[in-house]
């Protein structure tokens, strides 16, 4: 690991606005970052086949962004050398009318990471706290909640039993094997607009484009409030939140690679020892296969 252990994990003493989301130092451009994530994919593949033989652990890995940060990217790139079996990602969108009929976690819980593999939320339960705080009509009108205060956008307690339940949540996970690592890419908002822009220059990015998003921009500030009251109420010992630098793609991709594979190496997963009995097994099967021919 070549960043400082301090440097990117979110904690109670730290302010969002602490974190340069242009940051790049330890890397000196984007050629040495993408010779760093290439070493880090192969360091990824072999833990990965570590932690499916082990099969005691699952690691789960959530992005959180604004538009544009380059959370689709990040997974592509960081994962690509790993066996697509190992590993699975999960997009959440607007819930659907049966999300709707559920407790918020409930699609999350059924898209969790069997032992021994890696899955991947793009986006996640951490919405609840984020857009649909900015966009409370969502908790008023679509959301089949029981005891809604008055005006939950400004109702303290609301967020905060939100922020406690998913701290416990994620507690249970790590009690049962589940390591939670999550990323927040922190993109800025100029830089948001250059890719924005960037898409609409270039015919092959056109479809990604949705006005929608733009519209969003309206609301940044608010969306950084929520943020850094995510960030500050919901980054523990157990699941940190980590805030990564998401000016420049190369500096992101290799910083997010570096803490997963850190992560995974303190899980530690060992190929299961084979024991004396099933050695002579296997010694006997050999025989035979060779007797035969
Ligand atoms: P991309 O644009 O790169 O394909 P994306 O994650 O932005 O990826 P979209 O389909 O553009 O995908 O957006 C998904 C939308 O769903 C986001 O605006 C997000 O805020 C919204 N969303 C996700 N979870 C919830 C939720 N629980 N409640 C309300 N809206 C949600
Ligand atoms: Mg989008």
């Amino acid at each position: 690991m070549i960043f400082d252990d301090f440097r990117f994990p979110f904690d109670q003493s730290k302010k969002l606005k602490d974190f340069d989301p242009a940051y790049t130092e330890e890397l000196n451009n984007k050629k040495e970052a993408n010779q760093y994530l290439k070493d880090g994919t192969e360091k990824l593949k072999d833990l990965q086949a570590r932690l499916f033989a082990y099969d005691k652990y699952a690691l789960l890995i959530i992005f959180q962004a604004m538009d544009a940060a380059g959370k689709d990217g990040t997974i592509k790139h960081v994962m690509s050398g790993v066996n697509p079996q190992g590993c699975q990602v999960k997009s959440f969108k607007a819930p659907s009318e049966e999300e709707l009929n559920h407790d918020y976690l409930w699609r999350c819980v059924k898209a969790l990471p069997e032992r021994g593999k890696i899955g991947i939320f793009n986006r996640s339960y951490y919405e609840e706290v984020l857009v649909v705080r900015v966009h409370s009509g969502i908790l008023v009108n679509k959301q089949k909640l029981p005891n809604l205060p008055d005006d939950p956008q400004n109702h303290k307690t609301f967020w905060e039993t939100r922020f406690e339940d998913i701290r416990n949540f994620e507690k249970y996970l790590g009690n049962n094997g589940i390591s939670v690592l999550k990323f927040f890419l922190n993109v800025s908002k100029e830089e948001q607009k250059n890719r924005f822009l960037k898409r609409i220059d270039k015919p092959s990015k056109n479809w990604k484009i949705s006005v929608g998003d733009f519209e969003e921009r309206k609301y940044w500030d608010d969306y950084m409030f929520v943020y850094e009251q995510m960030l500050l109420h919901t980054s523990t010992s157990y699941a940190p939140w980590y805030v990564i630098p998401a000016d420049h793609k190369w500096f992101m991709r290799a910083a997010v690679a570096d803490i997963i594979i850190s992560r995974l190496e303190t899980l530690n997963p060992v190929y299961p020892k084979v024991s004396e009995e099933r050695k002579n097994e296997i010694e006997k099967a050999m025989d035979l296969l060779l007797r035969k021919e």
